[in-house]
């Protein structure tokens, strides 16, 4: 019996403290991966031992995600991203788990479930920890979701759902999924919006064939694969949109793209403290690498990264509770998602090489920092693609305007108010409403910026300490001059598809 088992360990049915659930899950966390197992060297195999799921698991972490009518903690999102970081602070890809189950199961069922089945799957998570996840992707349709070929058709009792999806994180594992779909007409042709299912892979003909596991290059605690979705799911098992189910997909992953910052929190800080330990011990050329200057260049550009992502979650604590519609937070959304993932990628790149060979192993945790977080900016919408939205936005938005400096726009949008101020000069001229796509997409990457920096501006209104925020200030700064000397570079070249006529330098020389 653990000091967790119920999930709301009171006195007179009032949950404990959140501060003294975070403390003794974090010390469970810290107890699990280093005294009762190595977990560098349990890193190295996929999955976890079941006795170490279950130790963490008796804290009943998803308590916190789930709403006190139904006896969780509350759905609280300041005590969930802080869930998140505890987790990603040990294990990016622990968090990730919860994040998948907070985010992309539990939120959407809060929000969208039908009254007659969330308190049985609420009280199953809470009392038999269970585990739920999202299909979406389909080996034809990643980016392309919309155009997904998973049909259902309506029938009496029940909706019958058939499709094929790939890489759902847990496949295998969730007791639960929702599942995303396009009704099939009477004529046989797929209507264009999604309606989501709620599958339980427990119930009879809800059974999910996982056809193949992947070999994922990181993240190795989760499973993900190629699965075959053929069942018959009770009627009540789907969400109903407030209005189309392409919008609520929108909010859907809206909110949970606002929400990637509790996991980047935790990844980030240990990043920083390993980093930070590392170049203290380490000696080269007779001195400490600390006192090198680019290595405190490194050492204080993932310092500012800890600080935007501070930012991030302190803004998300307040825009994302489920009963705020964020289909329309496209711009916001996509900023935090794409910016935060490039911030979590470039530190465990950067820490790997601050360690040195030592960090190029599985084992170590920059190594696996760095295959962990490179997905996170290709799921939920590849960066590419999320920055070159971020651009078409708010073209629109300045057309509609009539408006086309940028200065003088940013300067009245809400996002970027504060931070535009800084860039007056630089951002004082007229931006082509017709941009080719990747200048869109370059034009996305300073926006995003911008839009982390007034993030910033506003942590720094909140009493967070000034020298954290003047450090993180002046990378966002460096990284948007930068970025926008890019921009302003024409470069139209296109790729030469038979190169390899006349182009052996071999040839040229021998
Ligand atoms: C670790 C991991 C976890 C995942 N978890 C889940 C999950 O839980 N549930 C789920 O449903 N899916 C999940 N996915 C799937 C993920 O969301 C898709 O891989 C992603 O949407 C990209 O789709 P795709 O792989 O088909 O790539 P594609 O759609 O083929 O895109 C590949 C690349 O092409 C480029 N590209 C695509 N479209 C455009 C465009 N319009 N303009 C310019 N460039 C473009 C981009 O560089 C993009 O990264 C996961 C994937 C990974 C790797």
């Amino acid at each position: 019996m653990t000091d967790f088992a119920p999930a709301r360990p009171e006195t007179n049915g009032r949950p404990a403290p959140f501060s003294e659930f975070l403390e003794k899950f974090r010390a469970r966390l810290a107890q699990v991966f280093h005294v009762r197992t190595d977990f560098d060297k349990l890193s190295l195999r996929r999955g976890l031992p079941p006795f170490v799921l279950r130790e963490i698991m008796a804290c009943n972490p998803l308590s916190v995600c789930i709403p006190a009518e139904y006896g969780g903690r509350g759905g609280h999102i300041h005590e969930s991203l802080a869930m998140l970081a505890a987790s990603s602070y040990e294990s990016l890809a622990l968090s990730l788990t919860f994040g998948i189950n907070w985010a992309l199961f539990l939120q959407p069922v809060a929000k969208y479930g039908q009254e007659d089945v969330k308190a049985a799957i609420f009280k199953r998570f809470l009392q038999e920890q269970n585990m739920g996840g999202l299909m979406i992707t389909e080996p034809d349709y990643g980016t392309d979701a919309l155009n997904m070929k998973t049909a259902y058709i309506e029938h009496d009792e029940h909706f019958h759902v058939r499709g094929v999806k790939h890489w759902g994180g847990l496949t295998g594992w969730a007791d639960y999924w929702l599942i995303t779909a396009r009704r099939r007409a009477e004529d046989g042709n797929l209507l264009r919006d999604i309606d989501f299912f709620i599958c339980d892979v427990n119930s009879p003909g809800q059974e999910i064939v996982v056809e193949e596991y992947f070999e994922n290059l990181g993240l190795y605690l989760i499973p993900y694969g190629h699965n075959r979705i053929d069942i018959e799911v009770p009627k009540t098992q789907k969400l109903q949109p407030q209005s189309s189910g392409i919008k609520m997909m929108l909010d859907v992953l809206h909110r949970s793209r606002m929400e990637f910052p509790g996991m980047g929190m935790g990844f980030l800080k240990r990043l920083l403290d390993e980093g930070l330990d590392h170049c203290k011990k380490r000696f080269v050329g007779g001195k400490s690498l600390f006192n090198y200057d680019q290595v405190q260049q490194r050492l204080a550009r993932l310092q500012a990264s800890f600080t935007v992502c501070s930012a991030m979650c302190a803004h998300s604590s307040k825009r994302t509770a489920i009963e705020n519609d964020l289909a329309g937070l496209g711009v916001e959304a996509n900023a935090i998602k794409t910016v935060l993932t490039d911030l979590m990628q470039e530190a465990a790149q950067s820490l790997l090489q601050l360690v040195g060979g030592k960090g190029y192993r599985l084992d170590h945790v920059a190594g696996r920092a760095t295959v962990d977080s490179r997905p996170f900016q290709i799921f939920e919408g590849s960066n590419d693609v999320l920055y070159a939205q971020i651009s078409e936005t708010l073209l629109k938005l300045m057309r509609r305007a009539k408006q086309k400096n940028l200065f003088h726009f940013l300067q009245g949008y809400d996002l970027t108010k504060r931070a535009a101020e800084y860039f007056k000069e630089l951002l004082n001229f007229e931006v082509n409403l017709q941009l080719p796509q990747r200048k869109l997409v370059e034009l996305g990457r300073v926006l995003g910026r911008i839009i982390s920096m007034e993030l910033v501006l506003k942590l720094g209104d909140l009493g967070f300490r000034s020298d954290l925020i003047s450090g993180s200030l002046a990378m966002l700064r460096q990284d948007i001059d930068s970025l926008l000397t890019t921009y302003a570079f024409a470069n139209n070249t296109l790729v030469v598809e038979a190169y390899e006529e006349n182009s052996s330098w071999l040839s040229l020389v021998s």
